[in-house]
């Protein structure tokens, strides 16, 4: 039930109402100032978005945002003037776009790697921009605070000017560096001509030396010829002088036989080499390839076998030997020669240097030393032959080539002396053509020359051991030494010799028999000191008066039977 209104209940509701009154309106003063505070907030906002987006905008350097996965929400004017492509296409299509394609898969790499929290946030590429030209940027990039955690900020600074300051730098430095080259090429030029010089110099020092060396050897090997007509030790010499000067690994004489063979007859080696002394060859390239070298005898330099223009067969032959580079040349015995006029069968044999295992190739200095050389050898050879014949004819009889009286008398006294010694029976026969003047009237003197040699020659044919010697005694008498013979054995010879000149049944009209017969006298003694050789000359001629005086054709002994 409502209490009936009194004056004193109405005054004080009214007192309450009113103080509710008060109270609203203080209430809605403090609204007033918390709207006007909010009002100044939001308008504070406003400003200040639009402070950022005026930023944002009118920034100098290019500016985008983009979601997480890269594709552009917002790009700045800057931007859009940087790439030339309009903003409404920029958004909504994925930065990467505009990353040239060769850039693109690393570019892509980058961006999950911000997103993923990497450290490196900013880096150098290049964009591409609307006329496809290549745009060397800056690109910075940073996540966005909450509530836009999901969004990127991009910073595009653009990198022409420092790009085509780094291009000059780069083109300078390019530039300085050729210059450098340039510089260390003329340099390096002029040092090698340098060294060429110091090296044809020294070359040319080496050759002087060289040459001062080969005159040396050839006045040596001049000399040498002079006072030695040994021709082995004039080989010899030379082979091993060769192979110093040269420095080669084999000098050999190869010297050509009767039979066609070709025999080493000296060589000098170094130390690694295998001998070839003696070897005996019978290679039938040799005259074709190494000697008649397009026809003509002279010297043959090959630096390399398996270059050369050789037969198979030659450089199989060389090769088994190690020979890799060889220099030949022909030795022609003469004493004056003169190049490339003699005739290939003239050729006495080969003077070669051998070069083991590597190529060389020949210098024209040693080429000329080797030609003089075997020129110089050919004298030798000339010479050595020439001092044979001369002690062969000082030794020999003219008419009979058996030896003559002097060889006799020589060999006689040195056999004495050898036996007095020994105490051994040294034998003499001496025989005589029976009538041999009345020979020489019958058939004239040549005949009787004819006759001489026939009787030497049968005489030569009898005696077997190489000590026994015939000899042309003087006249129509020979006499045979024979060593260590005591007197049946020279008995026995002189038999065979009658024997064997009964048999030659030699028409002499003139005497007794019809035929030519010899008369032979045979002394053997053991030589005493109190004797002398002439004693078994004297003995064996009174056993030949013997045979005379006996009726000839016949051998005596000494001491004579009676
Ligand atoms: P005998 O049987 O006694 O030996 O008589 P013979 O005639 O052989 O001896 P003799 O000593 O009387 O004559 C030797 C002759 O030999 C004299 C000489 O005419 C000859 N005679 C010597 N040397 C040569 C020569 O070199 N050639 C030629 N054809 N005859 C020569
Ligand atoms: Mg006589
Ligand atoms: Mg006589």
């Amino acid at each position: 039930t409502v209490p009936e209104p009194t004056p004193e209940l109405c005054t004080k509701a009214l007192e309450g109402l009113h103080l509710a009154l008060e109270e609203l309106q203080v209430a809605h003063e403090e609204l007033q100032v918390q709207q006007e505070a909010l009002v100044e907030k939001h308008h504070q906002v406003l400003l200040s978005h639009q402070r950022y987006q005026d930023l944002f905008d009118f920034s100098p350097e290019g500016a985008l945002v983009t979601d997480g996965s890269g594709v552009i929400l917002a790009a700045n004017q800057a931007l859009v003037h940087l790439i030339g492509v309009p903003q409404h296409w920029l958004v909504g299509k994925p930065l990467a776009t505009f990353v040239p394609l060769d850039e693109r898969r690393l570019f892509r790499h980058w961006l999950h790697q911000v997103r993923q929290g990497a450290h490196t946030n900013r880096r150098d590429i290049y964009l591409q921009r609307r006329d496809r030209a290549c745009l060397p940027v800056t690109l910075s990039v940073r996540q966005c605070q909450p509530p836009y955690e999901n969004e990127l900020w991009w910073a595009v600074q653009d990198r022409r000017d420092r790009h085509a300051a780094e291009v000059t730098l780069q083109m300078a430095q390019h530039q300085l560096e050729q210059k450098v080259q340039e510089r260390t090429a003329a340099l390096s030029q002029a040092n090698q001509r340098l060294e060429a010089e110091i090296r044809a110099r020294q070359q040319a020092e080496q050759r002087l030396e060289f040459q001062a060396q080969q005159e040396q050897l050839l006045q040596a090997m001049a000399q040498r010829i002079r006072s030695s007509l040994e021709l082995d030790q004039v080989l010899a010499a030379t082979v091993e002088e060769i192979q110093q000067l040269l420095q080669v690994d084999r000098v050999l004489v190869l010297r050509f036989q009767a039979d066609g063979t070709k025999v080493v007859a000296t060589e000098a080696i170094a130390d690694c080499c295998l001998s070839l002394l003696a070897q005996t060859f019978h290679e039938p390239c040799l005259r074709d390839q190494l000697i008649e070298h397009y026809g003509q005898p002279g010297l043959r330099a090959i630096a390399d076998i398996f270059a050369a223009d050789l037969k198979p067969c030659l450089v199989e032959t060389l090769n088994q030997l190690d020979v890799r580079a060889l220099l030949v040349v022909p030795i022609l015995p003469q004493a004056t020669p003169t190049e490339g006029t003699s005739c290939p069968e003239q050729i006495w044999g080969l003077l070669i240097a051998h070069h083991c295992h590597t190529a060389r190739p020949w210098h024209d200095h040693e080429q000329t030393l080797l030609l003089r050389l075997a020129t110089q050898v050919g004298i030798a050879i000339q010479q050595s032959a020439l001092h044979t014949e001369t002690q062969r004819l000082a030794v020999v009889d003219d008419l009979t080539q058996v030896a003559n009286r002097r060889q006799f008398d020589a060999y006689f006294h040195k056999m004495w002396r050898q036996h007095l010694r020994d105490q051994t029976p040294l034998a003499l026969i001496m025989a005589d053509i029976d009538f041999f003047k009345a020979y020489n009237d019958t058939y004239g003197h040549q005949g009787g020359d004819r006759c001489l040699r026939t009787i030497a020659n049968s005489l030569e044919q009898q005696v077997k051991r190489p000590q026994d010697l015939v000899a042309r005694y003087g006249g129509e008498e020979f006499a045979i030494v024979l060593p260590q013979t005591g007197l049946a054995g020279a008995e026995s010879l002189a038999a065979t010799c009658l024997a064997d000149i009964q048999s030659l049944n030699l028409p002499h009209s003139s005497a007794p028999l019809g035929v030519l017969t010899l008369s032979f006298g045979v002394a053997s003694l053991v030589p005493t000191v109190d004797q002398r050789g002439e004693t078994l000359v004297q003995l064996a001629d009174q056993a030949l008066y013997n045979a005379k005086s006996r009726g000839r054709n016949q051998v005596v002994t000494w001491p004579i039977a009676p």
